[in-house]
């Protein structure tokens, strides 16, 4: 069993033939895991136990004859900023290092409704706030194909599994870029789908407006089948939509002939670069596959930083007032009055980054500086999502880079945090415009780190975004 370049599809034609069982496939991946993760660290524990429990449901309904499920047998690992029942989740936070929650996300439940394995919880930035999966306050991950280089982040760990091959498909979660800039820089598939698309019940909320759990794979198909699997109306997120969810996968292949998609001028003028020079190879492989191309301008775009960075730490100041050291958390052991518990417990407990972004949002969300700011970016927010409602009434989707540079080094970036949202300045307007996105890999820089190249199209328009990955994936991408 080539358990480093397992595919779905190959699982399923394995367990129905009987050439393995689910039990056996875990026990081999998980052997697997346990033995490679020292090299990148990109998993922070793995869960045996859930894991066996869920291979021994999956051949029993085999051995019954009844339908596995569409991931059946299938090893997933999952970013820990989502909740496992009985499995520690720490957020990649001090505060959370022995907190156990008491429920599942329903992402999770719905992955094992459909055979899936949870394989275990994969290493992330504190919050998921981050690009590089640096600010873990349990260390960092190494870019599995460059291991002094980051994974990207803050889903580093997840991108890292799936590309290192210890898991076959990966949960992340995006909020500014975090699934599609670590998939560009770890060479998989990420997807960050529609906002409300899947359910963020059991997600910990960093900028709740804009937080997405979405799949990692190493093909295309792959995303397609674990995002149908998530996806879809759930009553414990009154923000999760209803729209009927297709059938992804099976929307695959057909021609792209006639496909018109947008090149925005703004996401290329800065990129003179190895990065710019495979776009641009990647749009000549659309060409060749009938698509139209065309340039067009999404004007906010230079907007998008300063938006984001406040709309997102304004959120995340609120929402992460809840660590305070009366529930989930540690409590600091220097508790005098209340006021220095919660002082103390916070102090002690939020890296260097949280702190940053709790100041921040709480300085823009002030009486006096609330409409100065946070209004003006909750305004500049519905510019860039006009940008591209405009731009959707031209063109079908719209190419461009994940991020402007690939995988730096470790280190490299971590005291200087402006460089380091800089990472994320291609991510983050699809994020602001609630649209879904994508990065599929499009080749390697001459130094061999691969680079993503992102698709975005308009709401709910994931069928026609996967049909474009998946041509161009069945093309040979760039090389
Ligand atoms: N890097 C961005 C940030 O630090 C995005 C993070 C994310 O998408 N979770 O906020």
């Amino acid at each position: 069993m080539q358990i480093a370049s397992l595919t779905i599809d190959r699982i399923r034609e394995g367990l129905l033939s009987r050439q393995f069982s689910a039990v056996e496939l875990t026990e081999e991946a998980l052997r697997f895991a346990e033995a490679e993760n020292p090299k990148t660290g990109a998993y922070l524990r793995l869960s045996p136990e859930r894991a066996m429990d869920a291979a021994r449901r999956v051949d029993e309904r085999l051995a019954r004859g009844e339908e596995p499920g569409p991931l059946a047998g299938v090893p997933v690992a999952v970013k820990d900023v989502i909740l496992t029942k009985g499995i520690t989740t720490t957020c990649g936070s001090k505060l959370l290092a022995a907190y156990v929650p008491p429920y599942d996300a329903t992402a999770i439940l719905r992955v094992e409704e459909a055979g899936g394995i949870l394989l275990g919880k994969t290493n992330c930035d504190e919050f998921a706030m981050g690009s590089s999966t640096e600010n873990s306050a349990f260390g960092p991950v190494r870019n599995p194909v460059a291991p002094d280089r980051v994974p990207g982040g803050s889903s580093g760990g997840s991108a890292a599994a799936v590309a290192q091959g210890t898991a076959v498909v990966a949960l992340g979660s995006d909020t500014g870029g975090s699934i599609r800039q670590p998939a560009s820089f770890c060479g998989v598939v990420g997807v960050t789908p529609t906002y409300g698309r899947v359910s963020r019940y059991g997600l910990t909320a960093f900028a709740s407006s804009l937080d997405h759990i979405g799949p990692f794979a190493r093909n295309v198909k792959d995303a397609a089948t674990l995002l149908r699997v998530i996806a879809g109306r759930d009553p414990r997120d009154s923000t999760s939509a209803a729209a009927p969810v297709p059938d992804y996968p099976a929307l695959l292949g057909g021609g792209l002939k006639g496909l018109k998609l947008g090149l925005p001028r703004e996401y290329l003028r800065e990129l003179g670069s190895e990065v710019g020079d495979l776009i641009s190879r990647g749009v000549d492989v659309f060409r060749r596959l009938g698509c139209e191309v065309r340039e067009l301008s999404l004007p906010s775009t230079g907007y998008a930083i300063p938006c984001y960075y406040i709309i997102a730490t304004a959120e995340a100041s609120s929402n992460l007032a809840r660590f305070d050291g009366v529930r989930y958390t540690f409590r600091s052991a220097n508790s005098g009055t209340l006021a220095d518990m919660y002082r103390n417990t916070r102090g002690e407990g939020f890296g260097a980054e949280c702190k940053r972004r709790i100041m921040l949002g709480t300085y823009v969300l002030s009486a006096g500086y609330y409409d100065a700011y946070y209004l003006k970016a909750q305004k500049v927010r519905t510019l860039i999502a006009r940008d591209f409602a405009r731009a959707f009434e031209e063109v079908d989707a719209i190419v461009a880079p994940v991020s402007p540079f690939p995988a730096f080094k470790l280190g490299e970036k971590v005291d200087d945090p402006l460089a380091m949202y800089l990472s994320d300045i291609y991510t983050i307007t699809g994020s602001l415009a609630g649209i879904p996105c994508m990065s599929v890999p499009c080749g390697n820089t001459a130094g061999g780190l691969p680079v993503g190249m992102q698709l975005l199209t308009t709401h709910f328009g994931e069928p026609a975004m996967f049909r474009l990955a998946g041509a161009f994936e069945d093309a040979g991408g760039v090389n």
